[in-house]
């Protein structure tokens, strides 16, 4: 998928000191095979290629310090660029009520978003009126219900009858009680038909809706969008809701759906729950693709805040001297210059985890740690492999931890360490220098 060829590609590039105009058109082919195969259309992938490549060999870009950041900001930004702005609104008319038809393929997630949709604009003030036009299974619309009893939104249903007419009635009760947002759920297919669609079609018609919604599900992948071309050209769609998100899709669809039929996506399901919804973030979606959370954000973050000199001369330390805990408590204490511990974790991919009480822990295990590393001597600090038990219970008493936490924090250290080697040595990311140089 396009997710891991760019990770490979990017990969190489982050394991590069130095780069030259060559790998960034090496590695530049490869995004552009990826994002082919991915369906993106031609002039679109030679576009982003072009822009990637332009912005990347210029002399600032090759000279920095840190190249293949760069170049995988550079890749980040076009991305975004891709995607278009963020987007969410849904233009209300002046006349109410404002109509919404759902339409997609069976199982994309029509009737979950319908709900997900009347529940967020209810918190926003809004009267709306649901209508059940899946006729096919009777169990489409008793889900329509249960949903929507979970979201305390009201459900227009006359069973199993022409949809059209249920569409015509409900849009009357919609007005006659003064509902301002009807939602139109509407039937689906495994595959898209001409029957469907004649159906949508007469729908569409009759309801004249303010916007249809094309539901997509992110795990089908490439054929997304395939199918948002399908029910654009026969029906003509205004927005996508993605859905599915929480799989472990990365989402590449996203990139493709709204680069082939110009149409934004607007909102994102991340679950079964009504509550596991959101508006479309391009700058999020860009990193899914790129698989490193909102890494890059922190990337550029870290190398804001942190004092240039002071990140050169740890980095030479480092690669002088290897890293010592009063390392660690430097880039703690970096950290702490980048602001709350709340800020990054929620910066990492998968942060959307993390409890408050998770952040309130982190936040207390770093003034621990601090401490810690305070009632140690200098010698022990720069080679804590010589912290002997007795010492550990002093360390512990002067710090007022247990002596457990003392090993915890050597533990800790060490695999820092280990970490660091992996990054090669003072090429971690939380000084913003690379020492290979
Ligand atoms: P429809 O046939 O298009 O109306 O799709 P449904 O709304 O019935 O959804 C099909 C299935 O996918 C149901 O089991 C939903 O609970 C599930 N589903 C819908 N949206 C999401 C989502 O964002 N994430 C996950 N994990 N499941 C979803
Ligand atoms: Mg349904």
């Amino acid at each position: 998928g396009l997710s891991e060829k760019l990770g490979g590609v990017f990969k190489k590039l982050k394991g590069r000191g130095k780069l030259t105009e060559a790998d960034v058109k090496e590695a530049m082919k490869e995004v552009k095979m990826a994002l082919l195969e991915a369906d993106v259309s031609y002039k679109v992938v030679k576009d982003f290629v072009a822009n990637v490549t332009e912005r990347s060999v210029g002399e600032d870009v090759l000279k920095s310090l840190t190249p293949a950041q760069q170049v995988i900001k550079i890749v980040n930004e076009e991305l975004v660029k891709l995607m278009g702005e963020a987007n969410s609104k849904i233009n209300f008319p002046s006349k109410p009520p404002c109509v919404i038809m759902m339409c997609g393929l069976q199982g994309s997630g029509k009737t979950t978003h319908a709900a997900k949709l009347a529940k967020m604009f209810k918190r926003q003030g809004s009267r709306p009126l649901l209508i059940a036009a899946d006729v096919y299974r009777p169990a489409a619309i008793d889900q329509l219900k249960i949903v929507a009893e979970k979201a305390e939104v009201p459900v227009f249903e006359m069973g199993q009858i022409d949809p059209r007419k249920i569409v015509k009635a409900g849009l009357k009760e919609a007005k006659d009680y003064g509902y301002d947002l009807v939602i139109i759920d509407t039937a689906g297919r495994l595959h898209i038909d001409e029957e469907l669609m004649d159906e949508l079609k007469d729908i569409k018609k009759i309801a004249e809706p303010n916007e249809i919604m094309l539901v997509v599900d992110a795990m089908i992948g490439q054929d997304a969008v395939k199918v948002a071309s399908s029910f654009d050209e026969a029906l003509g769609i205004d927005s996508v809701i993605l859905t599915k998100l929480d799989s472990d899709t990365r989402g590449g669809a996203a990139l493709s759906v709204l680069a082939v039929t110009g149409k934004p996506i607007k909102f994102v399901g991340m679950g079964e729950k009504l509550d596991e919804f959101e508006p479309f973030h391009p700058e999020r979606m860009a990193s899914r693709i790129l698989g490193m959370g909102d890494m890059l954000t922190l990337i550029e973050k870290a190398s804001q805040t942190v004092d240039e000199e002071e990140a050169e001369k740890l980095a030479k330390k480092m690669q002088e001297e290897g890293f010592d805990l009063d390392d660690l408590l430097e880039q703690m204490k970096q950290i702490h210059k980048m602001g709350s511990i709340k800020n990054i974790i929620s910066m990492l991919p998968g942060a959307n985890k993390v409890s408050d009480e998770d952040l309130e822990m982190g936040e207390a295990a770093l003034k621990k740690t601090e401490a810690i590393i305070h009632s140690m001597t200098k010698a022990e600090r720069k080679k804590p492999a010589i912290i002997d038990p007795k010492r550990k219970r002093r360390i512990a008493a002067g710090s007022g931890t247990q002596v457990s936490d003392v090993n915890q924090l050597l533990k800790q250290y060490d695999d820092m360490k280990k970490m660091m080697k992996q990054f090669g040595i003072g090429g971690g990311m939380l000084h913003g220098k690379s020492a290979r140089r």
